[in-house]
């Protein structure tokens, strides 16, 4: 394997399938499949959900409400999808512990470095949940804080597209995709891979960031061991 230690992101929209809000249990189930390879193959996996499937803080503000309540509720949502995500994980005997950054002590641990970093070594997969614990953060960010935190390999963002293309490939049918690019050069190209804090945070300790579709069955393993498949980002 390329990596020992990953940190996973999956926002909150890809837990919801095809579905329009929610919980897709199926799209959950074949998540938890592909994760189990990785385990399998003996790298430490740790993650970071996000909960935009259920509620943004951002979208709360824009109709009206005060935007630290509702960055509370979108921490809360991505703890409902750490839930969700451990029951599919224990279902497909993984072991998995859920570490919250705001904490809820009858429903999960709270985040404690030393003891998510000992499941890992443990072969447990640890959820983060809550993201950084603070209002007008996003759980990209919250990924990069943790990676760097648990000293992981590297963060691996899966998404529905295949990688980071010179434009919208949904939008765009000329856009080209990188297999590798310098965190430079998505500044100077202004690309998007994650929102401004959480990429510089990346940038500065050198983490180096996989952006590949996780909607296809088997690619996480590949990436992890290395196929050149995504697009990885790097100093
Ligand atoms: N959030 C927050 N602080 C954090 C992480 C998340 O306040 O450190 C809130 C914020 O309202 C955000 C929501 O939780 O919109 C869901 O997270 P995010 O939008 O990052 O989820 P994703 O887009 O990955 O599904």
């Amino acid at each position: 394997m390329k990596f020992n230690r990953i940190l996973l992101k999956l926002s909150g929209e890809a837990l919801m399938g095809e579905r329009q809000y929610g919980i897709d249990p199926v799209r959950l189930a074949e998540y938890a499949k592909d994760i189990k390879t990785v385990t399998d193959a003996g790298v430490e996996v740790a993650i970071v959900i996000g909960g935009g499937n259920i509620f943004r803080g951002v979208s709360g503000a824009s109709n009206g409400m005060d935007r630290v309540q509702g960055d509370h509720m979108g921490m809360l949502a991505t703890v409902i999808n750490g839930l969700a995500l451990q029951s599919a994980l224990e279902d497909a005997d993984i072991p998995t512990r859920l570490q919250t950054a705001i904490k809820i002590n009858e429903v999960a641990e709270p985040f404690i470095r030393r003891k998510a970093m000992r499941h890992l070594e443990k072969g447990r997969v640890v959820i983060f949940g809550g993201g950084t614990g603070n209002p007008y953060f996003t759980t990209d960010s919250a990924a990069v804080l943790r990676a760097i935190e648990i000293e992981a390999d590297v963060i691996i963002k899966g998404t529905r597209v295949d990688g980071i293309y010179t434009a919208d490939p949904e939008k765009d049918s000329t856009a080209v995709k990188f297999d590798n690019i310098s965190f430079d050069d998505v500044l100077k190209k202004g690309l998007k891979v994650m929102d401004t804090t959480a990429f510089t945070l990346s940038q500065e300790n050198k983490l180096p960031i996989i952006v590949f579709d996780m909607n296809t069955k088997g690619n996480l393993l590949k990436v992890i061991s290395g196929h050149n498949i995504g697009t990885q980002v790097t100093i």
